[in-house]
């Protein structure tokens, strides 16, 4: 086999916008993705909107979202802890990504046909993720990129400020790989759980990867210990609130459990520990995940009546139903008298609540007195059969551990120095940007920006040589 020019490692969206950008730059381009056909495009298969820079509104995205906003907003969520400059790169790019979709074959979403939430700042993609990443395959394939599947590189040696080889493991082929340049694009360490249980604890084994088993992170780890710079913290992992029913990986975005203000959310003691109607916007998925992470074995429970039932978001999964509160925690596991009690103590609050309310005050703001945590915004007591529970586990979407870069995305060694011909894309940079929290459509956005520049670059410098 001759060593390609270019070598993209990840077939997920980062990897396939660096193989088609390399390719059209008139490199030869390997894509090698671990997993089969079927399961090909990583976690950028469960993906549904990314987030762009548009200055008119147009018929993907209502109104406008400048460049300074779309800075705030991600200086916000990070807290400014992320690379400026890199935040430049990515915002302005971000405006071209519509266009370049639409040229690759991909197909967006319009607006207002009542399908989709109202969004300013991200657009949608028609088929969600999974036809997204088909349409690129079917691009990429069609410009001539040797897509290998079931392959997986590993091992990278360096020498100097280069990478000179990988071992390459396809079936029962393996072979030492020298390419000229390499885009490293294999996404996150979600999948890997010895990793998980070494940074961030033993309870990681109650947790559900939402996304792809293939992302075990392994280049990333091998390349730590040759003396690459990390980006991130191995212990800051994003989570929201998933079915504890879902299976162990590639669930998807359908497992959610976005109910909790019409509820309450107790753990297996029967106690409430936060305020289910604190919080609003995207950010709530998140925070729910998180605080599952910290219950006594990581699970939890959201509790409805009747009428919550109605009034809750459409769930994947059948509620667990009874009759009566004490038969409910019967079939969760859960002491009854701990859990009548929390009701009792809920429904009183509630009641009380609901009589000093004055209708000029009956808004979403007040909050419960005399129930510890306090319960914000408009709830009522838990009365009315059906009693109802879906259990709830911390679903796992990303790690935020990764390779620094630079502008051109190139990674480098702990001294300082870039490595020449070692480029990286998507989840495995995006801490560089975004170490902590989160906006919806970041990641998309992240790992076609980047993926396209690395793609670029390393075509740049193969051709150069
Ligand atoms: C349920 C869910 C919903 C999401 N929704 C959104 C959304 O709406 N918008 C958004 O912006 N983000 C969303 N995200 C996050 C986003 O999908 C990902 O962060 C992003 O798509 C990752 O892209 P990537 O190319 O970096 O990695 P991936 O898409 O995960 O691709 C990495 C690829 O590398 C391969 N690989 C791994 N190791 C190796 C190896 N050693 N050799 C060869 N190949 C390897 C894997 O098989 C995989 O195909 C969602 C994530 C999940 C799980």
């Amino acid at each position: 086999m001759n060593p390609p020019e270019v070598l993209v490692i990840g077939g997920g969206i980062a990897g396939l916008c660096a193989a088609i950008r390399a390719r059209r730059s008139g490199a030869q381009v390997m894509l090698a993705e671990s997993a089969p056909p079927w399961q090909r495009g990583g976690n950028s298969r469960h993906a549904r909107n990314f987030r762009f820079c548009h200055e008119q509104p147009s018929p993907l995205a209502a109104g406008t979202y400048g460049a300074t906003e779309f800075a705030q907003d991600l200086a916000r969520v990070t807290g400014g802890s992320g690379d400026a400059t890199l935040a430049r790169v990515l915002i302005e790019r971000s405006r071209a990504l519509p266009d370049w979709l639409h040229g690759a074959g991909v197909a967006l979403q319009t607006r207002n046909n009542g399908r989709l939430p109202f969004s300013r700042k991200t657009a949608f993609l028609l088929g969600g993720g999974q036809a997204m990443v088909n349409a690129l395959y079917q691009h990429a394939e069609q410009l001539g990129v040797d897509i290998r599947y079931q392959c997986t590189l590993s091992q990278p040696r360096l020498l100097g400020n280069r990478l000179s080889s990988l071992r390459l493991q396809q079936g029962e082929q393996c072979q030492t790989l020298q390419p000229v340049a390499v885009v490293l694009a294999c996404g996150g360490a979600q999948g890997n759980p010895d990793w998980l249980r070494q940074h961030c604890g033993a309870g990681v084994v109650n947790f559900i990867n939402r996304g792809t088993p293939e992302a075990r992170g392994e280049p990333l780890l091998e390349l730590l210990a040759h003396g690459m710079q990390g980006i991130g913290d191995p212990s800051r992992l994003y989570l929201v609130a998933v079915d504890a029913r879902s299976p162990p990986t590639d669930g998807g975005i359908v497992t959610r459990i976005r109910g909790m203000p019409q509820g309450l959310v107790v753990d297996r003691n029967g106690q409430r520990r936060h305020d289910e109607g604190a919080d609003s916007g995207s950010t709530r998925y998140a925070l729910w995940g998180q605080r599952l992470a910290s219950y006594p074995d990581q699970i939890g429970y959201l509790l409805l009546d009747a009428a919550g039932l109605n009034n809750a978001p459409a769930a994947l999964y059948p509620p667990i139903c009874a009759d009566h509160p004490r038969a409910l925690a019967q079939q969760l596991g859960i002491d009854p008298a701990a859990l009548e009690q929390t009701l009792q103590t809920y429904n009183a609050a509630m009641h009380q609540f609901q009589l000093q309310r004055a209708p000029q005050t009956a808004s979403s703001t007040p909050v419960t007195t005399g129930l510890q945590p306090p319960r914000t915004g408009p709830a009522h007591p838990l009365k009315r059969p059906p009693f109802a529970a879906y259990p709830l586990r911390p679903g796992l979407t990303f790690t935020y551990h990764g390779l620094a870069v630079d502008t051109q995305a190139r990674t480098r060694l702990t001294c300082g120095e870039p490595m020449l011909n070692l480029f990286a894309a998507g989840t495995l940079m995006a801490p560089n940007l975004c170490p902590q929290g989160y906006l919806s459509g970041l990641m998309l956005t992240i790992g076609m920006v980047f993926g396209s520049l690395a793609g670029e670059e390393a075509a740049r410098y193969a051709r150069s040589r």
